[in-house]
């Protein structure tokens, strides 16, 4: 719900000598906070969600209507800055959460906060009410030395985590990408996304994309506008492509058989930017397509359902 002025008029305690001068400030404070208010109605501001369902793993677009225009919109949600902009269609403020994998299931909460042209100040709380989801498991047989690397190439293991996760964490402050995403290969999904995976036996960490059927040297498409922020040749993903959308919102491409893009490229929907292939921790060709939202792992179908391609 709205708050404005809090603590305007608010007697504190030790004040008496300025009281007076204190009470004026304060009366003229709530005018000009009474003015306002009536350009900006509050509570001005109407949050809703939409989500293929509620549960880790899902994306959520978060929309907010305003009745004022609005010089300031922000919003956080699971400890990070949602960003939104306003769809020129319909007047609506948008962006983008994502519930991560291992979320908790539970009331979560989106704090949104805006600021009218005239000063107005609104927050809102909105409840994001996350179901438990339980995610099959799959048996996989790969060589050994991808269940138990050898110790020569752990610290390469560690130093690639690091650099893919410190990618990310971080979040480009333009937004790339516009509309809908566009599947990047024509090939079914095996929606394998969020799986246990169970490698010779051991089992390791949940699967955080989804895979798509593709025979070797498939082009690979781009899915959405977005900056090349990684290319290169991992030990578990063999080759990669990191496209950068903007905004926290990152396509990560595996086991390719090769790449057609640089780091720093930029590239519209559609451009090819890779081959499928099978490098890496593969048992054969296909297409690993991981999606971050805001650090989350979230499902791809999620993102091409909720925003489809026209
Ligand atoms: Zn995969």
């Amino acid at each position: 719900m709205g708050v404005e002025a809090e603590g305007a008029g608010v007697e504190k305690p030790g004040m008496n000598g300025m009281h007076g001068i204190a009470r004026i400030v304060m009366t003229a404070a709530l005018a000009a906070c009474t003015i306002t208010a009536a350009a900006f109605v509050n509570p001005a501001l109407e949050v809703s969600h939409r989500a293929r369902a509620m549960h880790p793993g899902e994306v959520v677009v978060l929309e907010v209507r305003a009745r004022a225009p609005l010089a300031d919109l922000s919003a956080t949600a699971f400890g990070h800055e949602i960003r939104l902009f306003q769809d020129a269609s319909d007047g609506v403020w948008r962006g983008l959460v994502g519930i991560d994998l291992t979320t908790e299931p539970g009331v979560h909460e989106v704090v949104v906060r805006a600021s009218s042209a005239g000063g107005g100040q609104a927050e809102v709380v909105h409840a994001l009410d996350v179901a438990p989801k339980e995610f099959p498991t799959r048996h996989l047989k790969v060589a050994p030395n991808y269940v138990d690397p050898p110790a020569e190439v752990i610290e390469r293991i560690l130093r690639e985590q690091e650099e893919t996760a410190a990618i990310f964490r971080s979040a480009s402050p333009e937004r790339l990408w516009r509309g809908g995403f566009a599947r990047p290969v024509p090939g079914r999904s095996t929606s394998s996304f969020g799986r246990r995976s169970v490698f010779n036996g051991e089992a390791r960490n949940p699967h955080s994309g989804t895979d798509f059927r593709a025979g070797k040297g498939v082009p690979i498409k781009a899915p959405n506008a977005a900056t090349v922020a990684l290319t290169g040749d991992l030990y578990f993903s063999g080759k990669v492509v990191i496209l950068d959308h903007g905004w926290g919102l990152y396509s990560y491409f595996a086991h390719l058989s090769a790449i057609d893009v640089a780091e720093g490229d930029v590239v519209e929907q559609g451009d090819v930017v890779g081959r499928v292939g099978a490098t890496g921790r593969v048992t054969g060709p296909h297409l690993h397509w991981t999606v971050r939202l805001n650090d989350a792992r979230v499902d791809p179908l999620a993102l091409m359902e909720l925003l489809p391609a026209d």
